[in-house]
C-alpha cells in the first residue's frame, strides 16, 4: 500500500503539531499538498505563529485520520521558500481562491523530508493492523519483541489482547502496544525497542541580584499580587538568547529604576519541579551607576 499517497491525496487534512512560544503543544489543520521522492509538502503564510514554530522548531508531528484509520508522522522540515508554489495551486485549486493572484507571494512552501511513524487501522477491532511509514529515514518506530530469555512459559500468549504471539514471536503488524505481555513476563524477556531515551533537559533560568549600599544596607522588595509574594531581591526570568548579564541588568531596571552595572555571579540555586530545573543565578552587586 501506497501510505504517502493515501495520507497526502485520500486524507489530505490532517492535525500538525509543533511547539508554542510558552513551549507548549499546539495543533492546527494543515492540508498536505504535494508529495514526491524528497517528502511531503505544506504551505503556510509568513505573518502566522504556525511559520515561526517550524523555523524555530523545524520539527512536527501529525496525524490523519478516516473512519478508523490513522496515519501519523514525525520528522524534520525544511522552508524551500516559493519552491514548488505553482505546482501546489495548480494541482490545489482550492488555494487559488484562498490566496487569488499575487498574494500568494506571503506563502511559504515546507517539506516533510524525513520522518517516521505509522499506519494503524482499527476498522476490524479484534484484528487490528499496523505498518510502519518512513520518508527518507532508517527508523522504523517501536515494536515489542521477545528476546533469548524466554522460558516458555507461554504467560504472554495467554494474556495478549489481539492474539498476536505465536511460538514466542509477536507479530508487529498487529500488535496494540498495550504492554500486557511485557508486565506478566516473569524473566523480563519481552522489550520496547526503538523508543528513545530523551536526552535533553528543560530549564528555567531566573536571575536575582543583591545590593548593598557602604553602610551595609541590602535592598529587598516586598511583592504582593505577584506569582511569589513576600520580601525578595530585584530578579526575575532571563529572556530566551539573553547575556546572563545583560538579564540582570534589565531586571533591576525594571524591578527598580536603578542602574546597575558589572554583576557578578555568587551561587546559584536550583530545584526541579515537574521535569523542569529551575536555576536562579543569584548575583551580588556594588556598583550603582544611577539612582532613579
Ligand atoms: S511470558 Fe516471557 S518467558 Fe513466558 S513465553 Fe512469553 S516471553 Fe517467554
Ligand atoms: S504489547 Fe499487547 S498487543 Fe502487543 S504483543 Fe504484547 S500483549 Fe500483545
Amino acid at each position: 500500500m501506497d501510505y504517502i499517497k493515501l495520507l497526502v491525496e485520500d486524507i489530505h487534512s490532517v492535525t500538525m503539531a509543533t511547539i508554542n512560544s510558552e513551549g507548549k503543544p499546539i495543533t492546527r489543520i494543515i492540508d498536505l499538498m504535494l508529495y514526491d521522492k524528497e517528502g511531503i509538502y505544506f504551505l503556510t503564510a509568513r505573518g502566522k505563529s504556525f511559520y515561526q514554530e517550524l523555523m524555530d522548531q523545524e520539527y512536527i508531528s501529525l496525524t490523519g485520520l478516516k473512519g478508523k484509520v490513522s496515519f501519523s508522522l514525525s520528522g524534520k522540515v525544511k522552508n524551500i521558500g516559493s519552491h514548488k508554489l505553482d505546482e501546489i495551486f495548480l494541482k490545489n485549486t482550492y488555494m487559488q481562491s484562498i490566496y487569488p493572484e499575487e498574494t500568494r507571494k506571503a506563502l511559504d512552501v515546507f517539506c516533510l523530508y524525513e520522518a517516521s511513524g505509522e499506519y494503524f487501522d482499527i476498522s476490524d477491532p479484534a484484528h487490528i493492523k499496523r505498518a510502519p511509514i518512513t520518508i527518507n529515514s532508517k527508523e522504523h518506530g517501536a515494536y515489542y519483541t521477545i528476546t533469548n530469555r524466554c522460558i516458555h512459559c507461554g504467560k504472554c500468549e495467554t494474556i495478549c489482547p489481539q492474539r498476536c504471539i505465536h511460538n514466542e514471536v509477536i507479530d508487529v503488524s498487529q500488535c496494540l502496544h498495550c504492554g500486557a505481555c511485557l508486565e506478566i513476563c516473569p524473566v523480563q524477556a519481552i522489550e520496547f525497542k526503538g523508543v528513545k531515551k530523551r536526552r535533553k533537559e528543560d530549564v528555567c533560568l531566573m536571575n536575582m541580584c543583591m545590593i548593598e549600599d557602604d553602610k551595609g544596607h541590602v535592598l529587598v522588595q516586598n511583592k504582593v499580587n505577584d506569582s511569589y509574594t513576600g520580601i525578595t531581591f530585584p530578579g526575575g526570568h532571563i529572556e530566551k538568547e539573553e547575556i546572563f548579564k545583560d538579564a540582570m541588568i534589565r531586571e533591576v531596571k525594571e524591578e527598580t529604576g536603578l542602574t546597575i552595572k558589572n554583576p557578578y555571579l555568587c551561587g546559584l540555586y536550583h530545584w526541579n519541579k515537574h521535569s523542569i530545573h529551575n536555576i536562579i543565578l543569584v548575583c551580588y552587586e556594588m556598583t550603582i551607576v544611577k539612582w532613579k
